[in-house]
């Protein structure tokens, strides 16, 4: 089945070359990016605070938190990112958001999966988008990432436990307090759903890491939900100075 699966894959490979998702050449590994693009996107890396995983300039002792998660440590217990979200890397970002560029997933799903420290057995659950956004842009990208992560790990993907109630308007326009506004009570679990999470371990999945509002408020729905610890892992992150 092994040598039938790299077959086909070998098949694939001719009949649809890779090509690299920032600029589209073609290229002869499966990296994803081309030899020029790959030193522009700025993947993170040690060291960063042990749990917002925000990067930090300097060595510092392991699990050290940064100014922010010292003074007010947020729910989740550890985020993780692939990539600052720079001028360079927003494409990569954007491009799977808005336009058709779904063939990106696995890829996208192999480096996220490839950062993770050490989780024991998580159930994989995507922010969730409302329905009538989800009827629009018909698939949703944190949870088409959650799945890819799900089935490379051999993890569980869950992509009902989580549910937004209300509609809230396009992060993108809103300051960082608007934003917390916007997503408070906006997530919840229904009832009949809360004994699969009593006790479990849950990953959340999203694109991006903007503000961590978002990754905050679903965090504390699942806490009080029963969920027993919540860890986070986005593609890119925005990365502000630590203050
Ligand atoms: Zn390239
Ligand atoms: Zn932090």
């Amino acid at each position: 089945m092994q040598k039938n699966s790299s077959l086909f894959r070998k098949l694939i490979d001719l009949l649809i070359p890779l090509r690299c998702v920032k600029c589209g050449l073609v290229i002869e590994k499966e990296e994803g990016l081309c030899v020029t693009c790959w030193p522009r996107i700025p993947f993170i890396v040690k060291p960063y605070c042990f749990c917002c995983g925000r990067p930090f300039d300097f060595e510092i002792e392991e699990e050290a938190l940064c100014g922010v998660c010292s003074r007010d440590l947020p729910s989740y217990a550890t985020a993780r990112s692939v990539f600052s979200y720079t001028e360079e890397s927003r494409d990569l970002i954007l491009k799977f958001k808005h336009a058709d560029y779904l063939s990106a997933a696995p890829l996208y799903g192999k480096w996220m999966a490839h950062i993770l420290d050490d989780i024991k057995d998580p159930l994989c659950v995507p922010v969730p988008l409302h329905w009538t956004r989800l009827f629009r842009r018909t698939y949703n990208q944190a949870a088409l990432l959650a799945r890819e992560v799900a089935q490379i790990k051999g993890w569980t993907y869950a992509p009902s436990l989580l549910k937004r109630k209300k509609r809230t308007p396009s992060q993108g326009y809103l300051s960082k307090t608007e934003r917390y506004k916007n997503v408070n009570r906006a997530f919840s679990v229904d009832d009949s759903k809360k004994i699969l999470l009593k006790g479990k371990t849950i990953l959340l999945i999203d694109d991006v890491f903007t503000t961590g509002a978002t990754l905050e408020r679903c965090a504390q729905t699942l806490l009080k939900a029963g969920a027993k610890e919540v860890h986070a892992l986005t593609l890119g992150r925005v990365v502000k100075p630590d203050l």
